[in-house]
C-alpha cells in the first residue's frame, strides 16, 4: 500500500491536458480558460466621474476659488468635447466622461447651487472623485492566466473588455461503470439480497462538479463477457471510473478484463480508510480509476484522487480543496494502521475559530455520513486518540486552491 501523496504523484504524472474549444462567452461559465487573456481594451475607456457633482479645475480650487458658473450638464453616456473654461463648472453624473479643462469632481453634497452659480462648501483635493482611464484594466494587461476557472467575475471581466468568445478546455469525458451482480438500477424493484446502485449517481454529481462530462454506462454484472463489453466502451473516453470489484476477493475480475484490454496498472491499494482498494492505471491517454464499491469509499476516493486529475486535465492549477486546521468539537477517536478520512460539519466558535464535528457513524457504507458533510478530516495512521479541541487537517468539500493539503503521510510498512 502507498500513501495518499504517492498515489497522487503517480496519478498526476499521467495527466496530460486535453484539447480546447471555442465557445460563446456565456457558455464559458464554469469552464477553464485555455489561454491567457490579454485585454484588447482599457477599462474604463475614459476618465469619468465617481460621484454625482460638479467637475471643476483642481488648480482653481487650490487657488481659492469657491464660486463657479454651471455651464453644461453631462449625464452618463454623453461626451462633451468643448473645454470648460476658467471659473466654469460642469454638472456631472456618476460614470459620465470628464470634459477637457477639468480634473476634479466636487460631490453634490458639498455644494450649494443658486440658479447657475455653484458654491463649493468643502473643497476636495485635485483629482478627487475621478476614475482614471485604464485604472481597472489597461490595454495589453493579462487579465487572467491560462488555466483559470471562469466564474461570474471572470466572465464579467471578459465582457467588460469586449471579448465575446472564449477558448476553454474541452470537458473531459468520464465513463462511469458500476460493477456487481447485486446492483439494481433506481426504479426497478429490489429482490431479496439486491442493493440499489448509488455509486453511479454520486459519481455523476462529482464528475459534473469537477467541470467534466459524466457518461453513465450502467451496471456490469459479475460476468466476464458483460464486463469486457462495457469496459471496452468505457475505455474510449478520457477517463474511466469503475466502482466495486476492487476488493481483495473480487479484484481478479476487473483486473483480468483490464489486463486483456491493455490497461497498464500504476498501483492498487492506498493506506487510507476508507479507500484502501483503489486501483489506478492508464491505457494510452485514458486514465482508469477503480474506486471501491462501498458508497463512502467511492466518494472519498473520487474527492482525493479523481477530482484533482479531472481539474489537471483541464489545465487548472487550483486542483486541491481549500484546507486548514480546525479544532475538534468532540474527543478524537484513535486510528489504526491507515490514515483515516472522516466526514465532518463545521461551526464557528464565538471568537471565529472553526470547529469540526464528525457526521455520526463513519463506516464506509454509511452514505448518510456524506450527505450534509462540509469537510473531510485526516487522522494520521496510529493516532492514539485525542481530546476535545485537538487540531486536525480539514479539507473543504467545496472550492479550490493551488496549495496542496499537507496530508499526513506516515511511513507505510509491508
Ligand atoms: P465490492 O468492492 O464490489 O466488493 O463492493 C463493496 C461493497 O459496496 C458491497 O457491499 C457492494 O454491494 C457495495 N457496492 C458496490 N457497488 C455499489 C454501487 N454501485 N452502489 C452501491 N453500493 C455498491
Ligand atoms: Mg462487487
Amino acid at each position: 500500500m502507498i500513501t495518499i501523496d504517492e498515489a497522487l504523484d503517480r496519478i498526476l504524472a499521467q495527466v496530460h491536458p486535453i484539447g480546447a474549444e471555442e465557445v460563446r462567452l456565456l457558455d464559458a461559465l464554469g469552464r477553464t480558460s485555455a489561454e491567457s487573456i490579454v485585454s484588447p481594451e482599457q477599462v474604463p475607456d475614459f476618465a469619468n466621474s465617481a460621484m454625482d457633482g460638479f467637475a471643476v479645475s483642481g488648480a482653481e480650487l487650490e487657488a481659492g476659488r469657491r464660486e463657479f458658473r454651471v455651464v453644461v450638464d453631462i449625464p452618463a453616456g454623453t461626451y462633451v468635447g468643448e473645454p470648460i473654461g476658467q471659473g466654469d463648472a460642469a454638472r456631472i453624473m456618476t460614470g459620465a466622461p470628464l470634459p477637457p479643462g477639468v480634473d476634479t469632481v466636487v460631490q453634490v453634497e458639498h455644494t450649494v447651487v443658486d440658479d447657475d452659480i455653484m458654491t463649493v462648501e468643502t473643497a476636495p483635493a485635485t483629482g478627487a472623485n475621478v476614475r482614471d482611464a485604464g485604472e481597472d484594466v489597461r490595454t495589453g494587461d493579462v487579465i487572467f492566466e491560462k488555466g483559470t476557472l471562469l466564474g461570474a467575475a471572470e466572465v464579467g471581466l471578459l465582457a467588460a473588455v469586449g471579448v465575446e468568445r472564449a477558448r476553454v478546455a474541452r470537458r473531459p469525458r468520464v465513463a462511469i461503470l458500476a460493477t456487481g451482480s447485486e446492483l439494481v438500477a433506481a426504479g426497478r424493484p429490489l429482490a431479496p439480497g439486491q442493493i440499489r446502485n448509488s455509486n453511479s449517481f454520486t459519481a455523476y454529481g462529482q464528475v459534473a462538479g469537477a467541470g467534466a462530462d459524466p457518461i453513465l454506462l450502467g451496471i456490469a454484472r459479475d460476468d466476464l463477457d458483460e464486463t469486457r463489453r462495457l469496459m471496452a466502451a468505457a475505455l474510449e473516453n478520457d477517463v474511466v471510473i469503475t466502482s466495486g470489484g476492487v476488493s481483495v476477493g473480487d479484484y481478479d475480475f476487473v483486473k483480468q478484463v483490464q489486463d486483456e484490454l491493455g490497461v497498464d496498472r500504476k498501483f492498487w491499494g492506498v493506506a487510507t480508510k476508507p479507500g484502501k482498494p483503489l486501483a489506478f492505471g492508464v491505457r494510452g491517454s485514458t486514465l482508469v480509476f477503480g474506486v471501491p464499491g462501498n458508497p463512502v469509499a467511492a466518494m472519498v476516493s473520487f474527492e482525493l484522487y479523481v477530482r484533482p486529475a479531472l481539474l489537471a486535465l483541464q489545465g487548472r492549477a487550483d486542483i486541491w480543496r481549500p484546507w486548514f486546521n480546525a479544532r475538534s468539537g468532540e474527543p478524537v477517536r484513535r486510528a489504526k494502521d491507515r490514515t483515516e478520512v472522516r466526514r465532518c460539519r463545521l461551526t464557528h466558535d464565538p471568537d471565529g475559530t472553526i470547529r469540526y464535528t464528525t457526521t455520526g457513524p463513519q463506516g464506509s457504507g454509511i452514505l448518510s455520513s456524506m450527505a450534509g458533510a462540509e469537510g473531510l478530516i485526516f487522522v494520521p495512521a496510529r493516532y492514539p486518540g485525542g481530546e476535545v479541541g485537538t487540531e486536525m487537517l480539514v479539507t473543504l468539500l467545496a472550492g479550490s486552491t493551488a496549495e496542496r493539503p499537507p496530508y499526513p503521510n506516515p511511513p507505510v510498512e509491508g
